[in-house]
């Protein structure tokens, strides 16, 4: 439970995890807390024991571990919300006869209530009752109001399915029937279009149907409102969205809706996971190669990992579903850890997009698109029919540079340049989001001769209006949706149009369904083919394959379009020619080679000096404190980008053959910094199973 505890001179949240019978401290030492927040734990004790095993796993504190896990307005002294509601009912003495004949309003009410027996205070106004005439009412002896516990429906029954399962579906949900007891992870392994959301529609009927409630993790809740209309239309039930534009309150209402079990699903991202249950019966994560599952900062932790030690906890299953898993996940499931779902055919009449190379060696291009792309788009168009452009860079150009000298607009606190936002009329870093005027000549050799060099979305936008002049096109990047309802309005109209244009970065890859969309273009794979870390050709497989599973899901056949410089690069080759699952697993068989992820075990240590040599030497320390424990350790390198905001970045890598090798040494490095760092001059963090090196 929460008590309201003194802390120096504030007074802070705490959570009581023990009591002890013996202080550990003498007892003038001891300061009583100043009172109790909640009359029952808001945690119960699976979470709590999820909650020490993140603790542990991730070397946190367990304060700012269980903080992580509340919403804020429990980690602020406030009360768990009373979801009663109050309501309006016929006193059991009420003598309606004494009510005289002309009082219109009041007999309304009491014609009401005696045929419908009670009604929400909420609703009064649309039914069209006033206080002053409830007031009277009351005065007279004849209503009283009361508060009505919201009730948990037992079970809920779905609407049916308007899909017929083809055998591929059919075949899944009958195992899960006959086989699936308890705790069980899945990997669903389903092509982009394979209906992989009918399986998990399916799986929440049956656990709906057994009284228990479903947690859905999703990537960006605010980016696919189709999902979300989907499971409204097949189930009517309380659901618990956790939309990014909730505020405190009304996300503290949906999570204990859903503690006392009166929300039966629960949807949301990264952080739902926390969402206590009364009666959990199945987690799935959607798209579980996704990034955003994994928490950049404080407690460092993968959503996914640890809704795999929640369902253990539970005793339940849970779906991992993704066109595109990870290596960890399918290196799982060739273990036999988990169970392997694939869905290898599109569903309905979708046919898999035919893909092709496009080699823009000496090829005219302009504004970062080939002239031999053109005839396809507008063919596309002239049928009446969508295509998608893929960039994932924003901005009109990701550098200004001067034709004269050679000068390049650089950020003055980041090793990065400055990127051109002609819209918004001004040149902004993307790593630490200082902004600058446009200069109209170079600041060095005050030529006037500034070229915009390089293409991001906006510049795309442009070329494309003047080609296309007459064809509606939509550019969806973080620019253009930050607005709370840009997203939606803009899904709608592009589900109203036949031909249009949407240009956009990676929002554009996440889950949608176009049906209209039967051409991708994909400006750019080069970039991404020259990655630096080790993930970095996954990661690249993964976003392209979703990308071209954006063209033909519905009736229309696709086509992919890739320009690269590479026609005959191995790797590319093969995504194409074989598919996502055979370049996977032939980079996980390079990993075993290298023996590196999910082959072993990684912690990436990051220090932060506004003095590169400080922080190289700060992490050699660290480094010497690591002598004679059961790990190897790399570095100190700089980060892929090595100064931000004024800060030079470098890191420590350590690799162990078992996680127990790994949390060891990791504890003891941890030791050492916390008596070696102090002050606020150098950040530093340690970040187990590191995801991202930049
Ligand atoms: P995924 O999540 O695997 O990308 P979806 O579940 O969104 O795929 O399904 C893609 C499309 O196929 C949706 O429009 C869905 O309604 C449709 N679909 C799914 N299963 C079937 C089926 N058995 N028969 C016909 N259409 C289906
Ligand atoms: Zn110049
Ligand atoms: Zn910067």
């Amino acid at each position: 439970m929460r008590v309201l505890v003194p802390f120096g001179p504030r007074q802070l949240v705490g959570i009581v995890l023990k009591v002890h019978n013996q202080a550990e401290v003498e007892n003038n030492k001891l300061k009583a807390a100043i009172r109790l927040l909640d009359d029952e734990p808001v945690l119960d004790a699976k979470m709590l024991k999820l909650m020490e095993w993140a603790s542990d796993y991730y070397q946190h504190p367990i304060g700012e571990t269980l903080s992580t896990a509340l919403p804020n307005a429990l980690r602020k002294a406030e009360p768990l919300p009373e979801l009663a509601e109050r309501r309006w009912r016929l006193t059991t003495c009420a003598d309606v006869e004494q009510l005289a004949k002309n009082a219109k309003s009041q007999h309304a009410v009491i014609d009401y209530l005696q045929q419908q027996q009670s009604f929400a205070d909420a609703d009064k106004s649309q039914l069209g009752f006033t206080s002053n005439t409830l007031k009277t009412l009351v005065e007279k002896g004849l209503i009283e109001s009361y508060q009505q516990q919201p009730e948990v429906q037992p079970n809920i029954k779905a609407e049916p399915s308007p899909l017929k399962l083809n055998a591929e579906q059919k075949q899944l949900i009958s195992d899960y029937d006959q086989q699936v007891k308890g705790f069980q992870p899945i990997l669903l392994e389903g092509v982009t279009g394979s209906g992989k959301t009918e399986i998990y529609l399916q799986l929440i009927e049956r656990t709906l149907a057994r009284g228990q409630q479903a947690l859905v993790l999703v990537p960006e809740i605010g980016l696919t409102p189709q999902t979300l209309q989907r499971f409204a239309a097949r189930f009517h039930c309380p659901m618990a969205i956790f939309h990014s534009n909730l505020t405190d309150k009304q996300r503290l209402l949906h999570w204990q809706q859903a503690r006392l079990g009166i929300a039966r699903i629960i949807i949301g991202t990264r952080s739902a996971l926390f969402t206590a249950c009364d009666h959990l019966g199945l987690i799935i994560i959607d798209e579980e190669h996704d990034l955003s599952y994994k928490q950049q900062d404080g407690l460092r932790y993968s959503a996914r990992d640890l809704a795999i030690v929640r369902a253990k906890l539970l005793d339940i299953p849970i779906v991992l579903g993704s066109a595109t898993p990870t290596l960890e996940s399918l290196y799982n499931a060739e273990q036999g850890k988990y169970r392997h779902w694939q869905l290898t055919q599109r569903a309905g009449n979708a046919q898999p997009p035919q893909i092709q190379l496009v080699d823009i060696r000496h090829q005219p291009m302009r504004d970062g698109i080939a002239e031999s792309v053109l005839p396809y788009i507008s063919d596309t168009l002239s049928r009446g029919e969508q295509v998608l452009v893929f960039l994932n860079r924003r901005g009109f150009a990701p550098s200004l540079i001067c034709h004269d000298c050679g000068w390049v607009s650089q950020c003055h606190a980041c090793d990065a340049r400055l990127t051109i936002h002609l819209q918004a009329r001004h040149l902004r870093c993307h790593h630490c989001q200082s902004v600058e005027p446009i200069p109209q000549q170079c600041p060095h050799c005050h030529s006037r001769a500034l070229v915009y060099h390089g293409t991001g979305t906006e510049r795309v936008e442009n070329a494309l209006r003047q080609h296309f002049p007459d064809t509606p096109l939509y550019r969806i990047d973080r620019d253009t949706t930050s607005s709370k309802q840009a997203m939606p309005t803009m899904l709608e109209n592009i589900h109203q149009h036949d031909a249009a244009i949407l240009v956009g970065t990676q929002m554009l890859a996440k889950g949608h369904h176009f049906p209209r969309v039967s051409l991708v273009l994909i400006l750019e794979a080069d970039a991404a083919l020259m990655g630096t870390d080790y993930r970095a050709m996954e990661r690249f497989g993964q976003l392209l394959t979703q990308v071209i599973g954006r063209a033909g899901r519905a009736d229309i056949p696709g086509t992919a379009l890739i320009q690269t410089h590479y026609p005959d690069h191995a790797q590319l080759g093969k995504l194409v020619s074989h598919g996502y699952h055979r370049f996977a697993m032939d980079l996980l068989a390079e990993r075993r080679q290298i023996h590196l992820p999910p082959f072993s075990y990684q912690a990436l240590v990051r220090l932060e000096d506004q003095n590169p040599e400080q922080a190289i030497h700060t992490l050699m320390q660290l480094q010497q404190s690591l002598a004679g424990q059961p790990c190897t350790s790399l570095g100190p390198f700089p980060a892929a980008l090595q100064r931000r905001a004024h800060f030079f970045r470098y890191q420590l890598l350590l690799q162990a053959n078992s996680r127990s090798a790994l949390k060891h040494s990791v504890s003891v490095l941890i030791q050492a910094g916390e008596s070696l760092i102090k002050g606020n001059r150098q950040r530093w963090s340690v970040d187990v199973d590191p995801q991202d090196f930049s």
